[in-house]
């Protein structure tokens, strides 16, 4: 593990694509202390001394991806129900997923995160909302496996209290009470969110979604999480088997609902918001409320494509997710963002998304997404740096632009990954944690789950 301080850090010949301000073809940025102090044409007019130099040549420097939506624990269940609907999908999996405990969640945690940072992402979220009693402390064990990496981390404590005997899709043995769950989320959030600007870990509240929720949770969450200053974070409009479980229980689609509970607002972020109506568009726009699009895991199972496109040009708030990976495999957040940008265009044609939006909803996006746009997002003075190196040369710059290698090809190899100015990655390697054990890891949380003989 690097135990070096962070001085100053120097890139310098590198393809600048800082996401806000003009794109710098051969350019320098200069990182002290964590934070970008300047960016520019040219070599560094500065000093060289007792800094680190890094010589980007054939290199793309964006800022780190920003992951709105996941569940880390899904690591360990990859690959099943293949062929699934969501609701189907669902009900297959509750049953494995409540024999969780805190060495499962960690070793999930540890691979997954440590997959997100070697394809280019320097903070995520978790959406974690599966606590069977007596199985240790999760949020304990996901928190500290993100520390360990090094990512900026933003875990959501999630929640269902709406098993089937209440009319809720999850069977009871997952669901926990609903007193229980504001109480653990209250604590958890005094225990670990830190609000500061340079801030390794927040705490968001996100009760699971509306047919697996009361309304009683719901509308409670929102008050804690406003009482808190913390985000707020559900599933919304995946399918449309949800809208019909809304209009059928609820009276109302699913966006209306939100509306009625209190849910819209710029301090929510919503995982999918993929079957929206018009009007549910402009209620985003209205109250600044962002959604996470999910573009692989929305097309593995069938849910269909999000309004990406509308939602832009309302003015609303839009960030990436890769999800979680037992419903998007291996997923990357540089591979969503193409992902992103062919599915707007297979709908609506190739003007539908452009790579230089793509890119800007997988970074400034999903830092809005999180509140975190003045802190994060982009490569500007005064904001933390967290940095991705593409390696664009070799097979790769027979394509001119490097903002097209990077979104319209696959996820390019990563020569360095700097969160907060500090080396996670290097030449395709974790540099803070051992890659074999966090890979090893992430097996065993499989084996222990699918009880296989470990
Ligand atoms: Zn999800």
């Amino acid at each position: 593990m690097s135990k070096t301080p962070i001085g100053r850090i120097i890139i310098e010949n590198a393809y600048i694509a800082p996401v806000v301000g003009e794109e710098i073809a051969n350019g320098h940025l200069v990182i002290e202390h964590g934070r970008i102090v300047s960016l520019g044409a040219g070599r560094a007019p500065i000093s060289g001394d007792r800094a680190e130099r890094i010589d980007a040549a054939g290199c793309l420097v964006t800022p780190g991806m920003v992951n709105t939506h996941h569940h880390l624990y899904q690591w360990a269940t990859q690959g099943l129900y293949q062929d699934a609907t969501l609701f189907e999908w669902l009900t297959g999996l509750y049953s494995t997923w409540a024999r969780i405990d805190a060495e499962v969640t960690y070793g999930a945690a540890a691979a997954g995160l440590g997959w997100l940072a070697l394809t280019g992402t320097t903070t995520s979220t978790d959406h974690h909302y599966v606590f069977p009693s007596g199985r240790g402390d999760l949020f304990e064990a996901e928190v500290r496996a993100a520390a360990e990496l090094g990512i900026r981390f933003h875990p959501c404590r999630g929640s269902m209290d709406r098993g089937q005997s209440d009319g809720g899709l999850p069977p009871d043995e997952v669901v926990e009470r609903t007193d229980e769950i504001l109480a653990n989320t209250a604590e958890t959030i005094d225990k670990y969110h830190d609000p500061s600007f340079d801030s390794m870990l927040r705490v968001a509240v996100a009760p699971c979604s509306p047919f697996s929720v009361s309304e009683t949770l719901m509308r409670e969450s929102a008050v804690l999480a406003r009482d808190k200053g913390v985000r707020l974070h559900t599933h919304l409009a995946e399918t449309l088997d949800e809208e019909h479980h809304c209009i059928e229980q609820m009276g109302c689609t699913p966006v209306e609902y939100m509306d009625k509970i209190g849910w819209l607002g710029d301090d929510v972020w919503f995982a999918h918001a993929v079957h929206l109506h018009d009007k549910d568009i402009r209620r985003f726009a209205e109250t600044g409320s962002g959604s996470a699009h999910c573009p692989s895991s929305n097309a593995r199972l069938g849910a269909g494509i999000a309004r990406v496109k509308d939602l832009l040009a309302a003015g609303a708030p839009v960030g990436l997710g890769v999800d979680g990976t037992a419903s998007s495999e291996l997923t990357s957040m540089a591979g969503e963002m193409r992902q992103a940008m062919l599915f707007q265009r297979a709908v609506h044609g190739p003007t539908a998304l452009t790579a230089r939006q793509a890119l800007e909803i997988g970074t400034l996006g999903g830092a809005r997404n999180l509140g975190r746009h003045t802190e994060i997002g982009s490569l500007e003075p005064g904001k933390l740096a967290d940095i991705a190196i593409w390696r664009v040369d070799g097979f790769r710059s027979a394509i001119t632009d490097p903002v097209c290698t990077l979104v319209f090809g696959p996820t390019p190899p990563l020569a360095r990954l700097l969160v907060g100015g500090r080396t996670v990655v290097e030449n395709d390697e974790l540099r803070t944690v051992s890659q074999d054990a966090v890979a090893a890891a992430g097996v065993n949380a499989r084996k222990r789950l699918l009880r296989e003989e470990v």
